[in-house]
């Protein structure tokens, strides 16, 4: 699992401080202590770090940590997108700008919409969006690529293991929007950073049994509001609700 980033307002080469809302959220909700661990971001650079001061209010909270070892800088978001295959030239944007917002892993399923010779093809193109996603990477700097997986029917991927919470973007669902289930993701995760795996479907939708079958392998069905959106836009506006959640 990542753990939970801190992004620090101020530091220096040894130490770095949290002020306003993440001061508040590390003190007050976590009762953060000196010694505690944390993985900061400071200057664009992640370390490890380790609490050295807390302040709570008066005038305003602020956590000052030591920085004790830069980090690998992992996926700036803990996301994989599973996304039914559809129009190639509309896909290959959605992968290049997903990789811009910071996606971890696209996943390109066959769903049972998706268009026979598209889901015939795609096998074939994962090349080519393996180098998309790494020119995107590189455009970014990323330091580090998304993983294009290969194409597979969806049945199989909704039969794999969840490698964290599974939601799947459905347009007709009306009560559950995708920051509630993403608020609740990040509260029992504590100060790791939830893992998440994000459902997008063709464009004709998913089919009535595929949602069934979203259901029997507990994948919570979210909107992302009243008006239809194209699977490339779907995917970008779910990507960008996460990042303000978990960033
Ligand atoms: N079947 C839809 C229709 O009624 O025209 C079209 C599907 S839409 C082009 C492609 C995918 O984007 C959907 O299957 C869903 O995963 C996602 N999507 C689009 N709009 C959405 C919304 N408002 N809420 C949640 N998901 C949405």
């Amino acid at each position: 699992m990542t753990r939970r980033r801190w992004i620090a307002e101020h530091w220096d080469e040894a130490t770095a401080t949290l002020t306003g809302d993440q001061a508040e959220h590390m003190a007050r909700v976590l009762r953060a202590q000196p010694g505690m661990e944390a993985d900061v971001v400071a200057g664009g650079r992640v370390f490890h770090a380790e609490v050295a001061a807390v302040q709570i209010g008066k005038p305003e909270s602020e956590v000052r940590l030591n920085l004790l070892a830069e980090l690998e800088s992992e996926p700036a978001l803990p996301v994989t997108l599973v996304m039914a295959v559809y129009k190639f030239d509309r896909m290959e944007w959605a992968i290049e700008k997903a990789t811009e917002l910071g996606v971890a892993e696209i996943a390109p399923v066959i769903a049972r919409r998706t268009e026979k010779h598209l889901g015939e093809a795609a096998g074939k193109r994962a090349e080519r969006w393996r180098r998309i996603a790494h020119e995107a990477a590189k455009q970014s700097r990323r330091s580090d690529v998304p993983i294009i997986a290969q194409p597979e029917p969806l049945a199989a991927r909704l039969r794999a293991t969840a490698t964290g919470t599974r939601i799947v973007l459905a347009e007709q669902e009306r009560t559950t929007s995708l920051r509630t289930v993403v608020q609740e993701a990040m509260e029992s995760a504590g100060e790791e950073m939830p893992a998440l795996e994000i459902a997008i479907g063709p464009e004709g939708g998913w089919a009535p049994n595929e949602e069934a079958l979203f259901d029997t392998n507990g994948w919570r069905a979210v909107s992302l509001g009243p008006r239809i959106l194209r699977a490339e836009t779907a995917a970008l506006a779910a990507l960008a609700v996460i990042a303000s959640c978990l960033e």
